[in-house]
């Protein structure tokens, strides 16, 4: 399946990012976009990690009624809003699919965990499909309208084998699709 080999692309970018900066950074978040062409209607995948601080509000393992509607209400959001984050050029005409959201503890090795320790990473995945090439077109973004506490965002773009990224500070920044 063709399909795979992107998926599999994407992990392989994901560990040499994952050691450019700290792994968790309240404030920031990182979005990996893969497509296999930007030409024809491309399909593709969007990944979004974040600590949980900025997208929940807290990391500690939801256990109240209320704390647990909270993770389901951002998750949601995250969910129904991912398209006013990652703004993909309305001349594609694109569509996101959310795959799944999910909240999940982050383990520190060897570390003593306390309870003020804890902390958590939000992780989403979504199915893109456009109905137009993508060539030439840019992304834009939008993430502190939705979630106001994530301010720096990683973005890597990768298109069959040409790979892009973008430090989009306070949604500030463009990614420009490769022709
Ligand atoms: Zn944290």
């Amino acid at each position: 399946m063709r399909f795979a080999l992107v998926l599999l692309a994407v992990g392989v970018i994901l560990p040499a990012q994952t050691r450019s900066r700290k792994a968790h950074e309240h404030g920031s978040a990182k979005v990996n976009i893969a497509f296999e062409t930007a030409k024809g209607a491309p399909k593709g995948v969007v990944e979004f990690e974040s600590p949980a601080d900025s997208v929940v509000g807290f990391e500690y393992e939801a256990k109240t009624p209320a704390d647990k509607a909270k993770v389901t209400a951002a998750l949601n959001t995250l969910k129904a809003r991912f398209g006013e984050m990652v703004i993909f050029p309305p001349a594609a005409a694109c569509k996101l699919t959310a795959k799944s959201a999910k909240m999940e503890a982050e383990h520190h090795d060897g570390k003593q965990k306390g309870k003020q320790e804890q902390h958590s990473e939000v992780h989403a995945e979504f199915d893109i499909a456009c109905a137009k090439p993508l060539s030439g077109l840019e992304i834009r973004f939008g993430f502190t309208k939705v979630f106001p506490k994530i301010h720096d965002v990683d973005v890597a773009l990768l298109v069959g084998e040409q790979q892009s990224s973008a430090d989009v500070e306070n949604d500030k920044g463009v990614l420009k699709i490769a022709k």
